[in-house]
C-alpha cells in the first residue's frame, strides 16, 4: 500500500510489505490509519516498544546503515557494537572504522552463556580484541554477556550508565546477534527508565531508528540490525535457524581421527583430516547439529545421499551456497570456527580442511578452552 504516512516513533514510513523492515503495520492497521487521516500513528515496533517496553528487531541494508553512520560523524556518542560470539568475525562491524572518529566504541560479545562452562573471560575477550585491532578497530572497552538469559549484565549497564551522561548511546550490530534482546534487558534491568518511553516524539526527525530517553537527558538509540551474506543465519529459514540457536551451553564431544578421516556437523559443515598423527578433535556445536565420522574418500557422495535427512540441521531450508572448503595448519593447538554453528579444536600440527556453504563463518584462533 503506497503512503507516505511516517511512524511517529522513529521517523520510518509506513509499510506492511515486510515485517522485518523498519515502519511495518499490519496492512487492516495501516488502512484504518489512512481512512481516519490520522496523524498520530506508530509503526508496530515502536508501538510494543510504548506498551510492552520491547524492542523488535529490523534489518538494513549496508547502504542506508552507512548513511545512518554518517549521521553519526560530528556527534558525541559512544557506540556499542554487539556481537555473536559464535559468529565473531562476522558480526563485527568493519564499516565502524570510518565513522567511529574520536568517539569511544566498545564490543560487547553475547551468548556467552553458550561457552562451556570452563570457559576463561579473559581469553576470550583477548581474541576479540586481537580480532578487533586486525580489522584496525580498538575498542575501548569489552565486555561477554548473556542478553536472553540476563546475565553480566551489571558490569555493561553501570558502564552505559556513567557513559551516557554527556553523550547519547548508539546500538549497532548484525542481525541476529541478539541486540533486541540485549536493548529489552536493558530497559527491564533500569527500571527506572520505562515511564520515559512513551515520551512523544517530533515526526520525522530520525531515521529509521528508536531513541530511549534516559532521565539525564541522553538517549540510547537502536539502529536497525544490518543484514549480511556472510552469515549463516541470511540463508537457513526460522526452523533450521532454530536449531543452530541453542538455549544450553554446547558440550564438548571429542572424537578419534586418523588422517582421511572426515567429520560432518550436519548438512552445515565438514572437516577433513588431511595429514597429521592419530589424534582426537574436540566438537563444540547444538545438540542438534548431528555429528557423522567417515571416510574422506566417501565423503562427497555422503554429503550427496544423506544431506537433510539424515545430515541435519538443514532439515526445511531449500537453497544453500555450495559446500566450499579451506584447508588451514594448525601451528598451535587451534579452534576451527564455524560462524552460526559452533568450534572444533584440533591440535597443533595437522593440516584438515574446512568446509561451510560458500565458506561462510570459516576461521581459525588459537583454542580457547
Ligand atoms: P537481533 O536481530 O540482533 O535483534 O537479535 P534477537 O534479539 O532477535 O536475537 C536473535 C536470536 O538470538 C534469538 O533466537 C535469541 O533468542 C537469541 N539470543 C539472543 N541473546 C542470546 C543469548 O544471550 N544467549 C543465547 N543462547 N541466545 C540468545
Amino acid at each position: 500500500m503506497e503512503n507516505d504516512i511516517i511512524c511517529i516513533g522513529c521517523g520510518s514510513r509506513l509499510q506492511s510489505e515486510d515485517v522485518t523492515k523498519a515502519g511495518y503495520l499490519p496492512a487492516s492497521a495501516l488502512k484504518k490509519a489512512i481512512e481516519d487521516e490520522r496523524a498520530d500513528v506508530y509503526c508496530q515496533r515502536c508501538f510494543r516498544l510504548r506498551h510492552y517496553n520491547e524492542i523488535m528487531p529490523v534489518e538494513l541494508n549496508n547502504d542506508d546503515f552507512l548513511n545512518l553512520l554518517n549521521s553519526l560523524a560530528n556527534k558525541k556518542a559512544l557506540i556499542v557494537n554487539v556481537v555473536d560470539l559464535f559468529d565473531f568475525s562476522n558480526s563485527i562491524l568493519t564499516s565502524l572504522k570510518r565513522f567511529v572518529g574520536d568517539n569511544d566504541f566498545i564490543l560487547v560479545g553475547n551468548k556467552f552463556d553458550l561457552f562451556p562452562k570452563n570457559s576463561r573471560q579473559s581469553r576470550i575477550k583477548d581474541w576479540m580484541r586481537q580480532e578487533a585491532n586486525r580489522m584496525g578497530l580498538y575498542p575501548k572497552e569489552v565486555f561477554l554477556i548473556s542478553a536472553a538469559k540476563q546475565k553480566y549484565l551489571d558490569e555493561l549497564i553501570e558502564y552505559l550508565n556513567k557513559a551516557s551522561t554527556d553523550r547519547d548511546v548508539y546500538f549497532v550490530g548484525t542481525t541476529n546477534v541478539g541486540k533486541s534482546t540485549l536493548i529489552n534487558a536493558i530497559i527491564d534491568k533500569m527500571g527506572d527508565i520505562k515511564d520515559l518511553i512513551t515520551t512523544s516524539r517530533f515526526p520525522g526527525t530520525t531515521l529509521d531508528r528508536i531513541e530511549i530517553p534516559l532521565d539525564n537527558g541522553h538517549f540510547l538509540v537502536d539502529t536497525p540490525g544490518i543484514m549480511t551474506k556472510n552469515q549463516l543465519a541470511t540463508y537457513l529459514d526460522a526452523k533450521d535457524l532454530a536449531l543452530v540457536s541453542p538455549k544450553k551451553p554446547l558440550k564438548p564431544a571429542t572424537y578419534q581421527l586418523l588422517p582421511g578421516n572426515t567429520l560432518f556437523l550436519g548438512g552445515l559443515g565438514r572437516i577433513d583430516y588431511v595429514k597429521g598423527e592419530s589424534t582426537s578433535f574436540t566438537v563444540y556445536v547444538p545438540r542438534e547439529v548431528y555429528v557423522h565420522r567417515t571416510k574422506l574418500e566417501k565423503a562427497d557422495e555422503f554429503y550427496q545421499k544423506h544431506f537433510g535427512e539424515m545430515l541435519t540441521p538443514p532439515k526445511t531450508t531449500k537453497d544453500l551456497p555450495e559446500m566450499k572448503g579451506k584447508e588451514f595448519k594448525t601451528t598451535y593447538k587451534s579452534d576451527l570456527l564455524f560462524g552460526g554453528i559452533g568450534f572444533i579444536t584440533v591440535p597443533e600440527g595437522c593440516v584438515v580442511k574446512a568446509y561451510t556453504p560458500g565458506q561462510i563463518g570459516l576461521g581459525i584462533r588459537r583454542a580457547l578452552i
